[in-house]
């Protein structure tokens, strides 16, 4: 029996890859996206042409509990049982502290941070019970290390790694694990509103000295969804060529 795996945010950059990767392990692939039809459907086409068991497309915005009831219904009753659940839907809106209105905080958090939340309470049910289960939130190298211009979005990103090692704690003796990833800087239109030379800026700054791909962190993802990584959980993953050392 195929396994099956939620990706939100998926219709687009590293979420996107994270499904296709699932997709190439023939995994039945959920797809979440929040409003981008065009590039949810494209993403579509693109799991299934890379062997998807499976996929399905769900629009609705990880932030509002209902949806994420909606969501997790529908994927129970289609296929059973959900495996694996990856918590990468995410928005930046950078400014300074000083600077920074109440409305564009609660939103970043609300996205990154209450998103991740809601979705992990919601399979934490069939995952208990099956007595198996994979939750993967995607941090970044901001959530650990601070960056000035992203107190809304490094908080949201500190915030998932508090919930990623309490809920580890919480899930690790029923065989669910319960980790994070941190990408640095990776190719995506998340970074693509970066000038040329702000880029080489951050190049220089990196040990690899040069960004990441999608494909960097998908793989990442995948190792640790692994049912061979069953004795790795409450770990952040930093993929982000030293950035975070
Ligand atoms: P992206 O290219 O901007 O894609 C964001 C994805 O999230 C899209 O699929 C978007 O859907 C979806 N989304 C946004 N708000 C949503 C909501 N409220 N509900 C459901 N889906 C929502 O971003 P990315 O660069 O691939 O980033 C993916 C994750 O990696 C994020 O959590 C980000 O913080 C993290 N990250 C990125 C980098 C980087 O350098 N790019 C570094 C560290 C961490 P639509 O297409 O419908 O808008």
């Amino acid at each position: 029996m195929a396994r099956t795996v939620v990706v939100t945010g998926a219709s687009r950059g590293i979420g996107r890859e994270i499904a296709l990767s699932f997709s190439e392990n023939k995994y039945n692939v959920v797809i979440t996206y929040a409003g981008n039809d065009a590039a949810a459907a494209e993403a579509e086409q693109l799991c299934r042409e890379k062997g998807a068991e499976d996929v399905v497309l769900f629009k609705g915005d990880v932030s509002d509990e209902k949806s994420c009831e909606e969501l997790v219904q529908k994927v129970v009753e289609k296929y059973g049982r959900i495996d694996v659940l990856v918590n990468n839907a995410g928005i930046t809106r950078d400014g300074l502290l000083m600077r920074m209105s109440p409305e564009d905080f609660d939103s970043v958090v609300s996205t990154n941070l209450k998103g991740a939340f809601l979705m992990s309470k919601l399979v934490t049910k069939p995952m208990m019970k099956q007595r198996y289960g994979r939750i993967i939130n995607i941090s970044s190298v901001v959530g650990v290390h601070g960056n000035a211009g992203q107190a809304n979005y490094s908080a949201s990103k500190a915030g998932l790694i508090g919930l990623t090692k309490s809920s580890a704690k919480e899930l690790a003796s029923r065989n669910i694990t319960v980790n994070a990833v941190a990408p640095g800087m990776i190719e995506t239109d998340m970074t693509n509103v970066l000038s040329d030379a702000q880029k080489d800026n951050i190049n220089n700054s990196i040990p690899a000295k040069r960004m990441g791909e999608p494909g960097d962190v998908a793989n990442a993802v995948l190792f640790l969804a692994d049912e061979k990584s069953s004795y790795i959980t409450g770990q952040v993953l930093g993929v982000d060529g030293g950035m975070g050392m």
